[in-house]
C-alpha cells in the first residue's frame, strides 16, 4: 500500500498553511536587501527588553523540563485577568488551543461554524479533525454577520468560533451585537472567542468576552503573546474557559507544550505595561496615518481594531511591492484577490509602504 493510500483523506486534502516567506529567502530570490516585512502582524517594536532579559537569565537551565503547569504565568494571569487559576490553559501559541478544542470536541461529521474570510487556521484545524466547516460570509461591511452565524447553528454544531477583531479584515463586532449573539446560542455548544488582537481594539463598546465565561461555562477566550507582546517566535498563547471546559483541554494537552523560555518571557512581557502601551499608541497612530494616506490614493480600506489593515490595493500589487522590498500578505487565498493585508509598522516603515504603493500605481505596474 502506498502512503497516499494510507494517509487519512481528511489530512491529504488539507491546504498547508501559507506563511509569509522568511525575509532572508525572499531577499535572496529577488536580489534585494533591506526589505520590510509587514506580512505577519508582528510587533514592530520587538519584544519587551524585560522579556529578553528574562530569557537570558533562564537560558542556563534549559536542560531542565519546563514547569508543566506554568505555575508562575498562571498566577500572574489569574491576578491580571481576575479569573481562577484552574480556568487557564496554556499552549504553543493560541493555535495550539484551537487544536486542543478540536481534539477534545470535534470528530467526523461534526459542524464547526465560523465567519469567512477569517483566520486561516480554522479550516485547517477543524477539517483536519474531521469536521464539516460551516463558513458564514462576512456582511457587506466585512464584519461578522452574527445573525447569519446564529442561523447556521444546527443539531450537528459542536463549536462556534468568533474572531474579534477579525483577521484578515481588522473589523470588530460591538458589545450589543456580541452579547445578543452569545445569549442566543445553545448553552452546550462550545464557543471559541479568538481575541488575538484584543489589546489593540479601540472601539469603546468592545465586548467583554471574559465576562461571559461565568454565565456561559462552555466558552473559551483565546489570547496570545505573539502579537502586542512581541513574542511570536517563542510560541505561547492561552485560553480562559469555564473550569470544566478548561479541564477537558488540559486532558488533551501535552504536559510540556510550553517551553521554559516562553513562560518566563511571557511573565516579563505581561509586567512591562509601558512597552504594551507604547505598542498600542504606535499602532493607533500608524492606522490613522495609513487610513488617511490610502484614502488619498483612492483606495478602499476597512476600519481596523487590530494591528493591520486590509486594503483594496488592486490585483497584482503584491509582486511589485515585493520588488520594492515591501512584503505584505496577499489575500487571494481568502477570495479577496484585489486586496492585501498590511501590518502596521514603525512610522518610517508605514511611509515606505505608502511610497512604494504610490510609485507602483503611478507607474501603472499594477492593474
Ligand atoms: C496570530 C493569530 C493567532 C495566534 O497566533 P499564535 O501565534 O498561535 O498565538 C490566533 N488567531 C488569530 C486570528 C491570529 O491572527
Amino acid at each position: 500500500m502506498s502512503l497516499a493510500q494510507r494517509v487519512k483523506p481528511r489530512v491529504a486534502s488539507l491546504q498547508p498553511y501559507q506563511p509569509g516567506k522568511p525575509i532572508e529567502e525572499l531577499e535572496r530570490e529577488l536580489g534585494i536587501h533591506n526589505s520590510l516585512k509587514l506580512a505577519s502582524n508582528e510587533n514592530p517594536l520587538g519584544p519587551s527588553p524585560r522579556a529578553l532579559e528574562a530569557v537570558r537569565e533562564a537560558l542556563p537551565r534549559v536542560h531542565r523540563y519546563p514547569d508543566g503547569a506554568s505555575f508562575l504565568l498562571r498566577r500572574a494571569l489569574s491576578r491580571r485577568l481576575d479569573v481562577p487559576e484552574d480556568q487557564l490553559v496554556f499552549g504553543c501559541g493560541s493555535d495550539e488551543l484551537l487544536e486542543l478544542v478540536a481534539k477534545a470536541f470535534v470528530g467526523e461529521g461534526d459542524e464547526v461554524v465560523y465567519a469567512w474570510p477569517s483566520f486561516a487556521m480554522y479550516p485547517i484545524v477543524m477539517r483536519g479533525a474531521g469536521a464539516d466547516p460551516v463558513e458564514v460570509p462576512l456582511d457587506e461591511q466585512r464584519v461578522h454577520d452574527l445573525e447569519a452565524m446564529a442561523g447556521a447553528v444546527s443539531e450537528r454544531t459542536q463549536v462556534v468560533i468568533v474572531c474579534n477583531p477579525n483577521n484578515p479584515t481588522g473589523t470588530s463586532v460591538g458589545a450589543e451585537a456580541f452579547d445578543r449573539f452569545v445569549a442566543g446560542l445553545p448553552d452546550d455548544v462550545v464557543l471559541v472567542i479568538d481575541e488575538a488582537y484584543v489589546e489593540y481594539a479601540r472601539r469603546a463598546d468592545f465586548p467583554d468576552a471574559l465576562a461571559w465565561i461565568a454565565r456561559r461555562p462552555a466558552t473559551v477566550v483565546l489570547r496570545t503573546f505573539s502579537k502586542i507582546y512581541g513574542l511570536a517566535g517563542l510560541r505561547i498563547g492561552y485560553g480562559v474557559a469555564g473550569a470544566e471546559l478548561a479541564g477537558y483541554l488540559e486532558r488533551a494537552r501535552h504536559p510540556f507544550n510550553v517551553n521554559s523560555l516562553s513562560e518566563v518571557a511571557a511573565c516579563a512581557a505581561l509586567e512591562d505595561e509601558e512597552h504594551v502601551a507604547r505598542a498600542r499608541r504606535l499602532n493607533t497612530e500608524g492606522l490613522v496615518y495609513l487610513e488617511r494616506e490610502l484614502g488619498e490614493l483612492g483606495l478602499e480600506t476597512w476600519p481596523s481594531d487590530a494591528n493591520f489593515i486590509l486594503v483594496r490595493a488592486g490585483e497584482d500589487v503584491y509582486e511589485p511591492l515585493l520588488r520594492e522590498g515591501v512584503i505584505v500578505r496577499p489575500m487571494g487565498g481568502f477570495g479577496l484577490a484585489d486586496c492585501v493585508r498590511v501590518t502596521v509598522g514603525l512610522p518610517e516603515e508605514n511611509e515606505r509602504f505608502v511610497k512604494a504603493l504610490r510609485r507602483i500605481r503611478e507607474s501603472g505596474a499594477a492593474a
